[in-house]
């Protein structure tokens, strides 16, 4: 897996600050793509341990409330063992520190992914330029959801949040 860039302190993906990391590699290719320098996979930069240990590192301060994974697509098959990894990592870290992750897979051809074991909050869905809406705190049209993924697997159903449901 490749990654294209980290934010250290990120207010905007995602509520409170976060670190969040943008892997690389999409070939959704939604038209108005807000980022067109993550679909090459043979773009940005090697995803190692030592990332892994980068991320760990950033997440140490107290003022940061989780980690935000975005593309790129996270959840493409070249992708996906490098985002458990990651998240595992994180979550092994820091219990306490949500993750949330953007993906142009629906949550239902996501939910038999190891990966969601790590996940608080999946932002799904293809950006749809025709439902473009800048209100959506967290979303970029109105098709994406912003999705429980702990208490959707446990009551096998998708289960959407509310932006006042949104608290870290
Ligand atoms: S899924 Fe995301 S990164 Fe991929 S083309 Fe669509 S908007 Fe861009």
């Amino acid at each position: 897996m490749r990654y294209n860039k980290i934010r250290k302190m990120d207010i905007s993906n995602g509520p409170g600050v976060r670190v969040s990391i943008f892997i690389q590699g999409c070939t959704f290719n939604c038209k108005n793509c807000f980022n067109p320098e993550t679909h090459d996979f043979a773009g940005g930069q090697e995803f190692t341990d030592e990332t892994i240990q980068k991320v760990l590192s950033l997440g140490e301060m107290e003022h940061i409330v989780g980690l935000s994974i975005l593309g790129g697509e996270p959840m493409h098959p070249n992708n996906i063992a490098g985002t458990e990894k990651l998240a595992k990592a994180w979550k092994e870290r820091y219990p306490n520190k949500s993750i949330w992750v953007w993906s142009g897979f629906l949550f239902e051809n996501l939910k038999d992914k190891s990966v969601l074991k790590y996940v608080d909050v999946l932002v799904d869905g293809q950006f749809v330029d025709s439902l473009k809406d800048f209100r959506l705190k967290y979303c970029g049209s109105s098709n994406q959801r912003v999705i429980d993924v702990q208490k959707s697997l446990k009551e096998g159903k998708t289960i959407i949040l509310s932006e006042d449901e949104v608290k870290k």
